[in-house]
């Protein structure tokens, strides 16, 4: 006899992917319409992702290459030729009643991602149009072709992924590699979906459908794990099905029991060429392949910054280059500590180090800590001011009146005055009373103000009082 209890507490959970990346093409898959997103609904439309009669595509190489290139960084073999197929299915998000996708021989297969020492297989990855947005509405639906037929890339893992947590961190590793593989954009997070299969003790597989994001599908997982175990508890079984999440919820809920991926009837597309790579093609496109997060995390432990600091800096494509560019100027365990504390004034933001141009601003910031002009204290709060104003689009101008100081909230000599009135028997000749002093003037400012400028007023003021 099983003991249930005991085997609920073991680490029995399999979990395996299904993600819909998005590539940064500037046209679409099969013609040349927009991918940009700030479009009015349905203006960057045309006969191809619109489905009308008689319209033929036409492949986007750039998302060819770009499917190459995440297969070949995730150590995956090159099929060639491989082809495109449709895959029938009738809803308003697809008008032409299929979706162009690959199905029998995808572009890569049999390929890995490394999660610290633990290798995630993956089976495949391929190419596949978007379908349409579809916005529902208290009583009807609105339908936006705009996001017809941009490309997506779909990745998919064996089961090889065994709690929520490390889920979320296959996407957000994915998520890295593409970012430094200039294929897409990380600002785009919410827009990665995945399709998550979650299974317990070998048991039926549940398959939970269109995730956004990464804390999402962490979240869907969690639940899912949860419910299924409770289910074997109350002595029933898993029903192999498929699942929507929630998140408002928190949820997840039967969406239809499972077809299988042969009842969609998939053809052959015959208006596509075979992709077919010659050998040379592929090498050209392995060596020209940009650095990967973790090589450039190697060459920063070997640069001496710890592991920790490393996978930081590593994090975003953006900052590890920042970091690269100002360590040859100033001494890198310096622009570690800075480039650490700009992180963590974006996320707090919620955006990413790309989004706003900091580049100048930030050197200038190191220059002034590294000829103490300001200290540690100051420059932490210039960088949280700079991300603020970047994030408002505010002009250049203001944000450079900020290493004047004249931006804080407060006057600094009037703030040094008062405490030298108040004190003005006391013998500034004395280090421990002008510590003290400097003491109740970074008490009063909550420890901002250029110690070395706070001395000057101080002196000054001592002048004026005599
Ligand atoms: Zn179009």
């Amino acid at each position: 006899m099983i003991d249930l209890p005991k085997k609920l507490a073991e680490s029995q959970l399999k979990i395996g992917l299904e993600t819909h990346l998005p590539l940064k093409t500037k046209s679409k898959l099969f013609c040349s319409c927009s991918t940009k997103k700030s479009g009015r609904p349905n203006t960057q439309v045309c006969e191809v992702c619109l489905g009308l009669p008689g319209s033929k595509p036409t492949l986007n190489n750039a998302a060819v290459k770009a499917a190459i290139k995440l297969g070949l960084a995730l150590g995956c073999k090159i099929n060639s030729p491989s082809f495109f197929s449709r895959k029938t299915y009738f809803y308003p998000d697809m008008s032409k009643n299929f979706q162009i996708t690959q199905y029998e021989i995808p572009i890569a297969e049999n390929g890995f991602l490394m999660l610290g020492d633990k290798k995630i297989r993956i089976k495949r990855v391929h190419i596949e149009e978007d379908p349409a947005k579809i916005v529902h509405k208290d009583n009807y639906s609105l339908i936006d072709y705009n996001r017809s037929g941009r490309p997506l890339l779909e990745i998919v893992t064996e089961p090889d992924l065994n709690s929520p947590k490390e889920a979320r961190a296959y996407l957000q590793k994915l998520s890295l590699i593409a970012e430094y593989l200039q294929i897409f954009d990380p600002a785009d997070e919410a827009s990665m979906k995945s399709d998550v299969n979650v299974s317990i003790f070998g048991g039926s597989r549940v398959e939970i459908k269109n995730i956004s994001g990464f804390k999402d599908a962490e979240k869907a997982i969690n639940f899912e794990q949860i419910r299924q175990k409770n289910v074997l508890l109350t002595g029933k079984k898993v029903v192999q099905e498929t699942r929507m999440y929630s998140p408002v919820a928190g949820s997840t809920t039967t969406a239809r029991i499972k077809e299988t991926e042969s009842g969609y009837g998939y053809i052959f597309e015959p208006d596509l060429p075979y992709l077919e790579f010659s050998l040379q093609e592929i090498e050209r496109v392995r060596n020209s392949l940009e650095e990967l997060p973790d090589q450039k995390k190697q060459k920063f432990v070997k640069l001496g910054l710890n592991k920790a600091t490393a996978e930081s800096l590593v994090s975003e494509k953006a900052l590890s280059e920042l970091f690269e560019e100002l360590s040859k100027k100033f001494d890198k365990n310096l622009v570690a500590t800075y480039c650490l504390i700009l992180l963590k004034t974006t996320n707090y933001n919620g955006i990413k180090v790309e989004q706003i141009n900091i580049n100048p601003e930030f050197a200038k910031i190191l220059e002034q800590v590294n000829t103490n002009k300001i200290n540690k204290h100051e420059a932490e709060e210039i960088i949280r001011k700079i991300v603020e104003l970047k994030i408002k689009n505010k002009a250049p101008a203001k944000i450079n009146c900020l290493f004047d100081g004249e931006s804080w909230d407060f006057d600094l000599n009037e703030i040094v005055e008062k405490v030298r009135a108040q004190n003005k028997e006391k013998d500034l000749s004395d280090p421990k009373i002008l510590n003290f002093l400097i003491g109740q003037v970074l008490r009063e400012t909550k420890g901002k103000g250029n110690i070395q400028k706070i001395i000057k007023i101080l002196k000054r003021a001592k002048g004026k009082n005599k």
